[in-house]
């Protein structure tokens, strides 16, 4: 990948490919530097696409649309890592782009993803590859019990199922269509931690402390920043497992690594994301820099920003479920839901939350919607304040 032949300062256009709430917070930051953003998206209404300076509705494979793009804006980043790879090296041929086409295709394929984190020497969870279901006739019996994942697509847990058998992994896999697989084993995870890691083209890397992650039903529900379960020892040895991963795939963007942590502090890599992430939100209101400000510094040229913690913060995803909180009370046994808009006020009568709403046009149960970052000036303060807003929203 070709680095900007000098810095891109602010005034020029940037692009990103999706639409979605992380190239809207790219966008925000972007253009609070004075940047402008062009966003390429299919759908005419998007998280991002709305406050772009310019939105471009196509499909991320379209040719002359990638033309336009790459035209228009002096480098070009992605905010989704299932965007064509081909889509990436057609612009990488006249623009800079970061990340490029080889480490979102790494990101985009369970497999690829597992087998290049093993070469560099950093554990994963013990699995195997599916490629049919005869594969699972010669998966090693100790996997089990085990989580079944698609290689390709998958998020929020979607496209997972838990397994106690092979048969059952059959079924699931049958289910999933007969699509490549990994079968992983079920870990017992004490917790779950990531490191986003910020990279540029000279190879110069920053990261921010380690996020202790809470998931509910596959979804991120909590981020914890810092989190007094993490030992300074731990932080260490998954930041240096992150930048291990950065360096192998001559990384140039923001990276972000999950990591689960087993029984005596044993780490294993989950998965990792070609782009700033859920668990790396707190950055925004809590650090110098945000995991979006270095997303834009990297892609153009210009020297990382500091990573430095300048508040403890507890971040809470919110989750379409909220919208219908009231709805379930009012009349439990209903079968239609009434999605009812939740108490901002209340939520912004606690002095430290801060919050983010995506501008997204419908409610559904499972979608994130938004996030609020609590601050405090100890962890366990931001947590009181967390646990107010979580008493507001139910
Ligand atoms: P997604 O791409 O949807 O985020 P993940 O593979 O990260 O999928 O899985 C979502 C969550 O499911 C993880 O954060 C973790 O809580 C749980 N999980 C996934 N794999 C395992 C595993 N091998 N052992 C235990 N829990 C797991
Ligand atoms: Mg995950």
């Amino acid at each position: 990948m070709n680095p900007p032949r000098s810095a891109i300062l602010p005034g020029q256009w940037l692009g990103m490919l999706g639409g979605g709430q992380l190239g809207r917070m790219f966008c925000h930051a972007a253009q609070a530097m004075g940047y402008r953003v062009a966003v390429l998206d299919p759908a005419t209404e998007s998280p991002a696409g709305s406050v772009a300076d310019l939105h471009i509705v196509a499909d991320y494979d379209d040719r002359d649309a990638l033309a336009e793009l790459a035209d228009l804006c002096a480098a070009v980043t992605t905010e989704f890592e299932n965007v064509p790879a081909a889509s990436l090296e057609f612009l990488a041929a006249t623009r800079p782009v970061a990340p490029d086409a080889k480490a979102v295709g790494i990101a985009q394929d369970r497999m690829a993803e597992k087998a290049f984190i093993s070469s560099q020497g950093v554990p994963v969870a013990p699995y195997a590859e599916i490629q049919t279901a005869a594969d699972l006739d010669t998966a090693s019996a100790s996997l089990y019990p085990a989580i079944l994942k698609s290689a390709r697509l998958g998020y929020d847990g979607k496209g997972q199922a838990r397994v106690k058998t092979a048969d059952e992994a059959k079924a699931a896999f049958a289910s999933f269509g007969n699509v490549p697989c990994v079968l992983e084993a079920m870990l017992a995870l004490k917790y779950e931690i990531s490191i986003v890691v910020a990279r540029g083209f000279d190879g110069q890397s920053v990261s921010y402390p380690a996020s202790e992650n809470e998931h509910r039903d596959g979804i991120l529900a909590v981020s914890t920043v810092p989190s007094p379960n993490v030992s300074p020892a731990l932080v260490a040895r998954a930041t240096e497992a992150a930048r291990t991963i950065a360096a192998g795939l001559d990384y140039h963007g923001v990276l972000c690594v999950e990591f689960f942590v087993l029984e005596g502090d044993r780490l294993v890599v989950n998965e990792m994301a070609p782009r700033p992430h859920n668990s790396g939100h707190f950055s925004i209101d809590a650090c110098v820099a945000s995991q979006f400000e270095q997303q834009v510094r990297a892609m153009a040229g210009l020297p990382l920003g500091s990573t430095d913690v300048l508040a403890p913060s507890v971040m809470l995803n919110v989750l379409g479920d909220v919208w219908f909180k009231g709805a379930d009370e009012a009349a439990p046994d209903a079968t239609a839901d009434v999605a009812t808009e939740p108490a901002w006020a209340k939520v912004l009568a606690v002095p430290t939350a801060k919050l983010h709403l995506y501008g997204k046009a419908d409610a559904r149960r499972a979608r994130k919607m938004g996030h609020i970052t609590c601050l405090g000036s100890s962890t366990d303060e931001a947590a009181a304040a967390a646990a107010r807003v979580a008493g507001v929203l139910g």
